[in-house]
């Protein structure tokens, strides 16, 4: 199979974050189409920073939901508000705050969903001072890509601009020590293995206690404190495809956590531990493994990996046992 029909095939099926779950009749009810598509999401949510252009103020706690990345949590939130179907667009103060994440990873799994290629362009700012729009980086080369908001949003400018085509830049202002997204595995995947008892491997699972504490827990990146309940699962970390999709041991909660809460700084309790800052390209392969002293040079080193063009995501893993704990990619909210 030639390279180009591997990838276009990888990006119709749901990955992590584009996983309708329980919600996958309520996508399906779409219309068909990229065009319909749009149209539909701009009934569902209102993007953060362009609520005032639909005369809405958002309060903290409509903001919450800025924060939930994986699809099926999205179409959770937009469910409970309303049960209608999502062709029916809801007043712009009843839709679910988003950013251009959030219209991105559904317009995604929407277009997969309906048997389109589709995936996420990510990394375009009009913060760079020159007035336009621009790519920070020339990592998605060879798709169609999704970008939104498209310019059909009222009031748009911000919309319109988004949909510019630009050239790719070269622009170092994204490696930032802030500007990462440290990725722990999601809740959802987790809830889904808890169910079904067993791991991706098919390993049965087992609860077992860390009497003193310690165990680095890929569920909400800290360490276990003594007597907590874990799960160890067999778990293939993002971003690896073909012989490089290894599969490893991680611990996690055995009960629903609350997760990663502040996805952009380095996770403060893996702090003193040396790791291994492991980069991958676009195709998943391993394209570079730097050993970090500890949190501090491992940012360091993440930031100068990740400003490669040929790098799509790092992840950091324990020195002596290689163990994964979590992957952190460039930031594009
Ligand atoms: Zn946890």
């Amino acid at each position: 199979m030639p390279a180009h029909d591997i990838a276009t095939s990888q990006f119709l099926e749901p990955a992590v974050m584009t996983t309708p779950g329980a919600f996958a009749p309520l996508l399906a009810g779409l219309p068909a189409g990229i065009a319909a598509v749009a149209q539909a999401l701009h009934g569902l949510l209102i993007h953060e920073h362009m609520a005032g252009a639909y005369g809405v103020t958002l309060t903290q706690q409509d903001r919450a939901s800025v924060h939930i990345r994986p699809v099926a949590g999205l179409l959770g939130q937009i469910a409970a508000r309303d049960r209608r179907p999502l062709t029916v667009g809801r007043a712009p103060a009843s839709r679910l705050a988003g950013n251009c994440r959030h219209f991105t990873v559904l317009a995604v799994a929407a277009l997969r969903a309906q048997g389109t290629p589709a995936r996420a362009r990510c990394g375009f700012g009009g913060y760079f001072g020159s007035g336009a729009f621009k790519d920070h980086r020339g990592w998605r080369r060879r798709h169609r890509d999704v970008r939104f908001p498209p310019g059909i949003a009222a009031g748009g400018r911000h919309a319109e601009g988004m949909t510019h085509m630009t050239r790719t830049y070269d622009t170092s202002e994204a490696a930032g020590t802030d500007g990462f997204f440290y990725q722990a595995i999601v809740a959802e995947e987790l809830d889904a293995l808890r169910a079904a008892g067993r791991d991706k491997a098919g390993n049965p699972l087992h609860v077992q206690v860390d009497r003193d504490g310690g165990a680095p827990l890929r569920c909400c990146l800290r360490e276990a404190r003594p007597g907590e309940r874990l799960l160890l699962i067999a778990y293939t970390p993002p971003g690896t495809a073909g012989a490089y999709a290894e599969r490893g041991p991680v611990f996690v909660h055995a009960e629903r956590c609350d997760g990663y809460l502040t996805p952009h700084r380095y996770p403060p309790e893996f702090a003193h531990r040396q790791q291994v800052v492991r980069a991958y390209d676009e195709q998943g392969r391993i394209a570079a493994g730097v050993l970090a002293a500890d949190g501090r040079q491992a940012q360091s080193v993440i930031a100068e990996l990740l400003a490669r063009p040929e790098v799509e995501l790092v992840h950091l893993r324990n020195v002596g046992y290689g163990c994964y704990n979590c992957a952190v990619r460039v930031r594009t909210d």
